[in-house]
C-alpha cells in the first residue's frame, strides 16, 4: 500500500510532527448565536502556527502536552470526503473554517484539506463560508474562494501593527506586511473581507492601524480580546514586555474606537459580484486520500 506520508518529511516540515488521522466526525455544531455561524470545520488537529497565547493547545483533542503546541499537526485525511457525507446539514448554514486550527497554515501546501474541504462546500449552493487565516497561504485558492461569489467572506487575523510583537507572540506565523498584502489581493479579486484584531495584541499606533486596515480594501474590522488559560505561561510573556496593558478593557475599548472611526458600525452595502464562468475556474487535481503525496 502506498504510505500516506513519503519516509522522510519535506524539508519545509522538518521540525513538525505530523500525525495523519481518519477523524470520525467533521462539522461540529455551534450553538450559541453570538458566534453567528451553524458549523465549525477544522480540517486540521493543531497548527503548526503554534501561537504561544492560542488556548487552544489546552483543548481536550489535543494530542500532546500544551507545551508542545506548535511542534505537532494531524491532518484529517478523510476531512473532504466526511464533509461530503455530511452535506445533508449544510442546507443554508453558515460554516466557519476554522474554530480550532488555521486552515491556510504551512501544511495546506502539501495536504489541500482545506481545499478539498472548500470544493465540497461549493457544491452546496445555500451554504455560506467564513475561511479565517493568518497566513497568506490562501491566495493559493484565490480562483476557488472568487467561485463562491457573496457567500464567502475571509477573515484575516493582525492582532498588531507591529512585526516586532507579533515576532514574539506568533514567532511561527507569517509576518504582518504579508498578511495586509494578502488582504489587498483579496480585496482587489472581489472577495469580501474582514480584519480580526484578535486576539488583541500591543499596537503601536491605533489610528494609523484602523486605516491601514481601511486601506486594505477590508469592508470590516472587529476587535477581539485576549483569552487567557488559569495560569497561563504568557501572562509572564505580556508582563515581561510591558504589555499587560492588552488585558485591560479600556486598552481594548480605544483600539475599538480607533477602528470605528474608519469602518461604519453598520455592515456596508455589498455591491453582488457574479461569480466567474464556471469555464474560468481552474481546479487542479489535488492529491486524493490514497496518493502519496511529495
Ligand atoms: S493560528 Fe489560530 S489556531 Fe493556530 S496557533 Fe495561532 S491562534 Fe491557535
Amino acid at each position: 500500500m502506498t504510505p500516506l506520508w513519503p519516509s522522510e518529511p519535506p524539508l519545509l516540515f522538518k521540525d513538525l510532527l505530523v500525525e495523519p488521522e481518519e477523524a470520525k466526525s467533521i462539522l461540529r455544531p455551534q450553538k450559541d448565536e453570538r458566534y453567528g455561524f451553524g458549523f465549525a470545520l477544522s480540517p486540521y488537529r493543531g497548527c503548526g502556527h503554534g501561537c504561544r497565547y492560542c488556548y487552544v493547545r489546552e483543548y481536550p483533542n489535543a494530542l500532546h502536552r500544551p507545551e508542545d503546541w506548535g511542534g505537532w499537526v494531524a491532518p484529517k485525511l478523510n476531512a473532504p470526503e466526511l464533509l461530503w457525507s455530511q452535506r445533508h446539514k449544510l442546507h443554508g448554514a453558515r460554516v466557519f473554517m476554522a474554530s480550532a486550527t488555521d486552515p491556510y497554515q504551512p501544511l495546506e501546501r502539501q495536504y489541500r484539506l482545506s481545499r478539498r474541504c472548500l470544493e465540497v462546500l461549493l457544491l452546496c449552493p445555500t451554504t455560506e463560508v467564513i475561511v479565517h487565516t493568518r497566513s497568506p497561504l490562501v491566495l493559493q485558492d484565490l480562483d476557488l474562494l472568487r467561485a463562491f461569489g457573496d457567500r464567502l467572506s475571509v477573515g484575516l487575523s493582525i492582532p498588531t501593527d507591529d512585526d516586532t510583537v507579533r515576532q514574539i507572540v506568533e514567532p511561527h506565523a507569517p509576518a504582518i506586511p504579508s498578511r495586509w498584502a494578502a488582504a489587498e489581493r483579496l480585496a482587489a479579486a472581489g472577495i469580501q473581507v474582514t480584519i480580526g484584531i484578535a486576539p488583541l495584541m500591543a499596537v503601536h499606533d491605533a489610528k494609523a492601524f484602523a486605516r491601514r486596515a481601511k486601506a486594505s480594501g477590508a469592508t470590516q474590522a472587529w476587535v477581539g480580546g485576549l483569552r487567557l488559560l488559569k495560569q497561563d505561561p504568557f501572562y509572564k510573556v505580556l508582563a515581561d514586555h510591558g504589555w499587560l496593558k492588552v488585558l485591560d478593557p479600556e486598552y481594548k475599548e480605544g483600539i475599538r474606537q480607533a477602528f470605528e472611526e474608519v469602518f461604519p458600525h453598520r455592515k456596508p452595502p455589498r455591491v453582488p459580484m457574479p461569480p466567474p464562468p464556471p469555464a474560468a475556474i481552474v481546479m487542479p487535481r489535488q492529491p486524493g486520500l490514497f496518493d502519496r503525496v511529495s
